[in-house]
């Protein structure tokens, strides 16, 4: 009989960030990936004398690590009793995504991480530290670029999985990278970030070479790895009015989304490096040290989408786009449907470009 094998990928419950689990199931050729199960007891899902928990298949794409027929199967956690696992954050986000389905909404997530060899991370010497910042964010040669190995595979990986990245490049700290997940709407945008760190973990394990998703990585004066969230709904890919109502709409709930937006944000979020302070809220054209920042290009055209610069690398993509679904469009229809006028806007904000261009 011949037979596929079916990567079987889910969220554990690891506290306070959720982390990748994954283990192989062999299937009948010509079936589809059918539901499974693990202990939850090792995941930090369940207690040993009720172990059982329930992988039902959500999303599957061709697994481009073995090749052939053999799939990856992105899972939401379930209980035996077919609820939502309390972990399973996947099951919110669509059903905020069905109640907004009318805006039409669509995510592009930069995702940035860091390499590590070991306790340093690539790049950095065993004793002290490269030179600072400055020439390695999108740089080229040995001295300035490290573990493009491993970024060119995911890369690879990605495009044979069918996933939609948009692009790559190297970070403003050595051994800092991005990609790009998008546009995209919600869940499939998460998804497919879900399963793109797995393949980056997964591809760099014959390296040698381990990913991590630490939102401040190196103290000190480097930089720190977010997933800034860029998104439109249908309105604002045509009117300049929306995406300003947009970013205003984030700042009524700014505590809420910082709660949410990844362990360790206050760490990141100082108020230098390219970023705003977590304390603060602030949106502006081209901004980069903003909570949100309107590209110019959208300020050129009136109309376009956003960027809340706010999530870190080790946010929950399910989450986030979850929050700013509610926040964004909750206001904007309830501004329709009680006949109100938008708020006033505060004129955004143009500021002067500080030091390096960073994204
Ligand atoms: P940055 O200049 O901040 O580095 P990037 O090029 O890294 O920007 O990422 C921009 C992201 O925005 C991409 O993922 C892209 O797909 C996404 N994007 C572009 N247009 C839209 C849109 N209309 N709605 C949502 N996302 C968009
Ligand atoms: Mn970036
Ligand atoms: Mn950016
Ligand atoms: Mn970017």
């Amino acid at each position: 009989m011949s037979v596929y094998r079916a990567e079987y990928i889910w969220i554990d419950g690891t506290t306070p960030t959720q982390k990748l689990r994954s283990k192989t199931k062999i299937v009948p050729t010509g079936e589809k990936p059918p539901i499974w199960g693990f202990d939850g007891s090792s995941t930090q899902q369940a207690t040993g004398d009720r172990s059982d928990c329930v992988l039902q298949p959500v999303f599957t794409c061709p697994d481009p690590i073995r090749g052939g027929d053999d799939l990856l199967v992105l899972c939401e956690v379930m209980l035996v009793t077919g609820q939502p696992h309390v972990s399973n954050m996947r099951r919110a986000d669509a059903d905020m995504a069905l109640r907004f389905a009318s805006f039409d909404t669509w995510f592009g997530i930069e995702q940035e991480y860091t390499l590590f060899r070991g306790s340093r991370p690539l790049g950095f010497p065993d004793s002290g530290f490269p030179a600072p910042q400055g020439g390695y964010y999108c740089g080229v040669g040995a001295d300035e670029v490290f573990g493009r190995e491993v970024v060119e595979a995911h890369l690879d990986a990605c495009l044979k999985a069918g996933l939609k990245i948009s692009g790559i490049n190297a970070e403003v700290m050595p051994g800092q990278w991005e990609f790009q997940v998008g546009p995209l709407g919600a869940p499939e945008v998460a998804d497919q970030l879900w399963l793109a760190r797995w393949l980056l973990y997964r591809v760099g394990e014959p390296f040698g070479i381990s990913a991590t998703l630490y939102p401040k990585p190196v103290r000190g004066d480097w930089n720190g790895a977010g997933a800034h969230t860029n998104f439109s709904t249908n309105e604002m890919r045509r009117d300049y009015d929306a995406c300003i109502a947009a970013a205003e709409a984030l700042g009524t709930r700014h505590d809420l989304h910082i709660a949410n937006y990844g362990f360790g944000i206050e760490e990141r979020l100082t108020g230098l490096h390219e970023t705003c302070s977590y304390k603060e809220f602030r949106y502006g054209v081209s901004d980069r040290g903003a909570s949100v920042r309107i590209p110019w290009q959208v300020a050129k055209d009136r109309q376009g989408y956003i960027e809340d610069r706010r999530p870190n690398a080790n946010a929950d993509p399910y989450v986030t786009t979850r929050l700013i679904l509610e926040t964004v469009c909750g206001a904007a229809r309830s501004d329709r449907t009680s006949g109100a006028k938008r708020p006033v806007p505060r004129a955004a904000k143009r500021t002067a470009r500080r030091d390096k261009v960073a994204s």
